[in-house]
């Protein structure tokens, strides 16, 4: 059978890559390679480069009315093609394709319709002074700008980044993760239908360590807004310092999940299924450690390990599967090796802890039953390390300020969900986790408007509404006397 074979998107076109070099791809539900990506290297990032700069005068001139009607075509390509996108997501990624269809693929028309209207209410400060002076701030695009993307939510987080770049008026070179390239490349489709000039967006094909490393050194490129893993993070953060490049970093997490015994307890129960382990474990957002008080601990502990060894783990393409692939094999022996470090630190594996072997296509393919480990101390590697996998930790805690300094105790400090019907302590507790984002009785909702990011090792910057549009700017202050 002939593979797929994916291109770069240069200055409006495809591009093969000028070294002539593909790698394979893999679907993680078979485990087999299904299409050839580009192995791109500087040269081609050059290439894309260039077109980016030469598109920029145009594009940064246009209103912005202009552009946003074609932010807005692609946000309607996006949807109209919601059943082809969804469905390579999923081959992609392994994701179940419920997941792809009701929130990776809609979240990623939302996003270019989001920052398509939210440029359009954008505004700059001023700032009057008594005697006759006036301020005011303009924000002018940047220039040309770089998009690096991670694997676990391919286009939905390709798509939050690129799009407040162009609204902005920046022309872009950006790089989806090379695990799961699927997507971009039939962004790259869609954006040529829906009238984006060429050189606007430039999507480059390969590998971090030399298609991102690439964009990182380059020296024209002002501005990186990167979603990844800390280390790359840090990586990046120290090429990219020396030429004083704007930075945006969304890195790990370790996510604490924290129950009194107050709460609504159905909801909960529900809600805490699905933030430890929808994605596989494999959002930024999960909660992995999960902390109950002492008096709800057998309860919670017996209907959740009865919820998760229900969860139905299959071919991610079934209606009916909650639990597909992990993304890679290597990915899953990272997650296994950290389920044998929890052992060997004293944990017991209540449910799951084994690879699965499902039938048929699926037969090689890399699923994990979900786990639940107990009897971790908080500050055991397990519980201190980022897994990104479907593996949690339960814990009973007795006082608030006891799991307020567990919670705290990670590098990390990306997001927390809390549960509890006491307003007071709701408050008290979000003022004292230590994370970019609280969730209180609820988990993962969004609203786009709201900074999004980490503290800590968790990142740099925040993402969303004005945050995103002022990231993708350069503010100047005109200060002008009159009096
Ligand atoms: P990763 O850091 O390995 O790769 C992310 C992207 O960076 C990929 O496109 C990769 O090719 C590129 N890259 C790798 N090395 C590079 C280099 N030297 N220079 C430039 N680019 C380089 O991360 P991943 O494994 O794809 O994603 C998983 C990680 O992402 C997890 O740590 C997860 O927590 C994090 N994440 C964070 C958020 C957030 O919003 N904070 C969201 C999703 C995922």
């Amino acid at each position: 059978m002939r593979q797929q074979v994916i291109h770069n998107y240069i200055n409006g076109d495809f591009a093969t890559p000028i070294s002539g070099k593909y790698l394979d791809v893999s679907e993680p539900a078979t485990g087999h390679t299904y299409c050839l990506l580009p192995d791109a290297e500087e040269e081609d990032v050059e290439k894309a480069y260039q077109a980016a700069e030469k598109a920029f005068p145009l594009w940064s001139s246009t209103t912005k009315e202009e552009r946003s009607n074609i932010l807005l075509n692609i946000a309607n390509g996006i949807e109209q093609q919601l059943e082809k996108l969804a469905l390579a997501e999923t081959k992609d990624n392994g994701k179940p394709l419920s997941l792809s269809k009701t929130v990776d693929i809609p979240r990623a028309a939302t996003n270019f319709r989001f920052f398509a209207t939210a440029i359009l209410h954008f505004a700059s400060e001023s700032h009057a002074m008594e005697e006759g002076i006036i301020n005011y701030t303009l924000r002018k695009p940047i220039g040309v700008v770089g998009c690096i993307s991670p694997w676990n939510l391919p286009l939905y987080l390709f798509t939050w980044k690129i799009a407040p770049a162009l609204a902005a008026g920046n022309c872009v070179v950006a790089k989806p993760s090379e695990i799961t390239p699927m997507t971009a490349f039939l962004l790259s489709e869609i954006c040529m239908q829906a009238g984006l000039p060429p050189g606007v967006l430039n999507i480059v094909h390969g590998l971090g360590a030399k298609v991102g490393n690439a964009i990182v050194q380059h020296p024209k490129i002002a501005a990186i807004s990167f979603t990844g893993g800390t280390a790359t993070g840090a990586h990046i953060a120290k090429v990219a310092a020396p030429m004083f490049k704007k930075l945006s970093l969304e890195l790990g997490g370790k996510n604490a999940t924290i129950i009194f015994d107050d709460c609504d307890y159905e909801n909960m129960l529900n809600t805490v299924v699905k933030s430890a382990f929808s994605n596989q474990g494999q959002i930024c957002l999960c909660g992995s450690r999960i902390f109950i008080e002492r008096p709800l601990y057998e309860k919670f502990k017996h209907d959740f390990i009865q919820k998760v060894a229900q969860l139905k783990v299959g071919d991610p393409l079934e209606e009916t599967s909650q639990v597909g692939a992990l993304v890679s094999e290597q990915h899953l022996n990272k997650v296994i090796s950290y389920i044998n470090l929890a052992k060997e630190e004293g944990g017991k594996v209540l449910t799951g802890g084994n690879r699965i072997q499902l039938d048929g296509r699926c037969i090689s393919g890399w699923f994990l039953a979900p786990t639940v480990i107990e009897g971790l101390p908080y500050h055991c590697r397990t519980n201190q390390e980022e897994i990104f996998g479907p593996v949690v930790t339960i814990a009973p805690f007795d006082t608030e300020e006891e799991v307020v300094q567990w919670a705290n105790s990670t590098p990390y400090g990306l997001a927390c969900s809390l549960w509890t019907n006491n307003l007071s302590r709701a408050h008290q507790m979000s003022d004292c986790i230590q994370t970019g984002i609280v969730w209180v009785n609820c988990w993962m909702v969004r609203d786009l408007r709201t900074p999004f990011g980490g503290m800590k090792q968790s990142g740099v910057g925040r993402e969303g509404g004005w945050e995103a549009l002022r990231f993708f700017t350069e503010p100047k202050n005109v200060c002008i006397k009159y009096g």
